[in-house]
């Protein structure tokens, strides 16, 4: 069994105003190298899949009722360490990486593809559509250097809040007292 993780709310006000976090990382409890500005949305558990009975207008309703869920909040001068710093520039970099390269084998092997002969086309093909699969996934990494996953918050569902897990003792030594 996995231990329940350690988790704060910081109210909303606070992070919206810059000067009140403190100044070591909430993920590494390492000085702050960086201060970010950003929007940290909450989590909306996804709807049970009605597809089967749904219909386009359904669907539509869905991803409205969604986005009407969704609170976020406007995070002023969070801190960052460089180890936060580095992650985000390595799954960054990783993500375009898979992208370019994807696009690359995708549009190179099509178009090689247009003068080659025809017993290597089919090996073209697999190599079109491995390039087309990799340019899909670089959404996983680029998801994973997100602000909200490398510092670990995401914003409350009613919107009032800011919930971090796991922080850093360092980062919760310093909020202000509640
Ligand atoms: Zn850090």
């Amino acid at each position: 069994m996995q231990p329940l993780p350690n988790v704060i709310t910081l109210p909303a006000e606070l992070v919206r105003q810059p000067g009140n976090l403190p100044a070591h990382c909430s993920r590494h409890g390492r000085p702050a190298a960086k201060r970010v500005d950003f929007a940290l949305q909450s989590k909306v558990p996804p709807e049970p899949n009605r597809a089967l009975s749904g219909n386009v207008l359904s669907t539509a309703d869905r991803i409205s009722r969604r986005a009407t869920k969704v609170k976020v909040t406007h995070v002023k001068g969070w801190p960052l360490c460089r180890t936060c710093q580095r992650s985000r520039a390595f799954w960054f970099t990783l993500s375009l990486v898979m992208f370019f390269g994807g696009l690359l084998a995708f549009a190179g092997s099509l178009i090689v593809g247009a003068f080659a002969a025809k017993g290597t086309v089919q090996a073209l093909a697999g190599v079109a559509i491995g390039g087309f699969v990799i340019m899909i996934l670089s959404a996983f990494p680029f998801h994973r250097g997100g602000l909200a996953r490398i510092v670990g918050a995401s914003t409350s569902a009613d919107g009032t809040s800011v919930i971090v897990v796991n922080p850093s003792e360092a980062f919760t030594a310093e909020l202000p007292p509640r």
